[in-house]
């Protein structure tokens, strides 16, 4: 960031206690953090636990994570709910972070949970916003799940360091 959101002034340096040099806007007298976007996705569970809902969108074949950007003054716990309910139709029973991201393309701050959602009904599926979802065993959904992705990153973490000591509380 090289001006101020506020005014435009350009912006200086400036050390700040405990942060180190801060872009400073000598006009608005305001240290000006960076800006970012905050989104989550899901390793969505189903109720026995022993399956991943993966997903395919914006008429692309390949296999994703349900996820969605966090709105000005909602938790990352509310948005895991929200769109989970929006985009498949399902009620989360609960929810645990899991890893998170930051995604330089999009500017934007990824943070993975991993719920459990009440059913494995799909009947409730959003048809305007998701293209396909189906279950995948933990095996089958680390093959199908698109290579290279930041989701694949969050998937595998969540199975070969997360799943054995997950608590879910809420
Ligand atoms: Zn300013």
């Amino acid at each position: 960031m090289k001006y101020c959101y506020e005014c435009g002034t350009a912006l200086e340096e400036r050390f700040l206690e405990h942060e180190g040099m801060i872009p400073y806007c000598t006009k608005c007298g305001c240290y000006r953090f960076p800006i970012f976007s905050t989104a989550v996705s899901m390793i969505t569970l189903n109720p026995a636990c022993d399956k991943i809902l993966l997903i395919q969108q914006y008429g692309r074949d390949s296999n994703i994570l349900v996820a969605g950007y966090v709105n000005k003054g909602e938790s990352a716990e509310e948005t895991v709910v929200r769109e989970v309910r929006e985009e498949i139709g399902l009620e989360v029973k609960a929810a645990a972070f899991n890893k998170s991201e930051y995604f330089a393309k999009s500017n934007t701050l990824m943070l993975n949970f991993a719920c459990i959602v009440e059913s494995e009904s799909l009947e409730g599926l959003n048809r305007q916003e998701v293209d396909k979802a189906a279950w995948y065993s933990f095996e089958e959904a680390k093959s199908a799940i698109r290579p290279q992705s930041l989701a694949e990153k969050f998937l595998l973490h969540f199975l070969e360091k997360s799943v054995k000591r997950f608590s879910f509380d809420y």
